[in-house]
């Protein structure tokens, strides 16, 4: 499909929603805004590095639906932070097609959240907020510890790392849902020391492949899990005490 190709991506678009069973979450509306988020993506990133999907029809399969798959999943209003967002997955389809959920762009990369700011100005999202810092840091800072009712990541680290990035922003009755390719499964098994230690109970596993129209098929999982108490204070520690030494 080429870039500009607006006919073929609303035709494509709309066929792998229905057959991934979000045909009810996306308007024509959005698909007109994440028509120009492609557009402006791929421009940017002849520049600068974003991504290494380029052609429309995988955009829209390994980017946008893989974003979406748990989007239902987010209670209506919440506040979210995205770790690690890096040039907008899930951040921006998700804004687009949730208005309701006020979502926290949080990365390290001062500029790929520039990137993210100008992108969610362009697609008039204003309920997109770039936040630039290391996660371990910023959620030993009191003004966003435990101050998200969900957090979400896709594509960072191994689950039990996550789960020391992700928690400690989650308010006690919220969720993190973590976006993961193949092996969720082994890595939720993997995690179940840290989700404790955190104050986590995994509740969920989706396994919801991305199915494109022609058949083929991208392994993707959904884990979910509630924040049943509060984060002890000495955690998250130093990264490469995270990494190192996953709980
Ligand atoms: N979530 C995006 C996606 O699905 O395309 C980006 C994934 S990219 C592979 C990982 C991103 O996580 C990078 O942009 C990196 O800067 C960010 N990252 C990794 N560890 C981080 C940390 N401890 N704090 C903040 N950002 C982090």
């Amino acid at each position: 499909m080429e870039r500009n190709d607006k006919r073929g991506f609303t035709d494509f678009f709309r066929h792998s929603a229905e057959k991934n069973g979000l045909l009810s979450l996306v308007t024509e509306e959005h698909i007109e805004k994440l028509f120009l988020l492609t557009e402006h993506m791929l421009t940017v990133n002849e520049q600068f590095n974003l991504t290494a999907i380029r052609e429309p029809s995988r955009v829209i399969l390994l980017h946008y639906v893989d974003s979406l798959l748990g989007a239902h999943l987010f209670p209506e209003g919440a506040s979210v932070v995205d770790v690690g967002a890096g040039a907008g997955f899930p951040t921006l389809p998700l804004a687009v097609v949730r208005p309701d959920l006020r979502i926290t762009a949080l990365d390290s990369t001062a500029k790929r959240m520039g990137y993210v700011e100008e992108t969610a100005r362009l697609l008039g999202l204003s309920n997109v907020t770039p936040l630039v810092g290391r996660a371990e840091e910023l959620a030993n800072d009191a003004s966003y510890r435990e101050k998200f009712d969900c957090a979400t990541a896709r594509a960072v680290a191994a689950l039990p790392v996550l789960c020391e990035l992700c928690l400690p922003f989650v308010k006690v009755g919220g969720r993190f849902i973590a976006m993961k390719g193949r092996g969720g499964g082994a890595e939720l098994s993997a995690a179940k020391n840290a989700i404790h230690l955190l104050g986590g109970k995994d509740v969920a596993l989706y396994d919801t492949p991305v199915l494109a129209p022609d058949g083929e098929t991208f392994e993707h999982t959904t884990v979910l899990i509630e924040k049943v108490a509060s984060t002890a204070p000495k955690y998250p520690r130093a990264y490469g005490k995270i990494a190192k030494a996953p709980l």
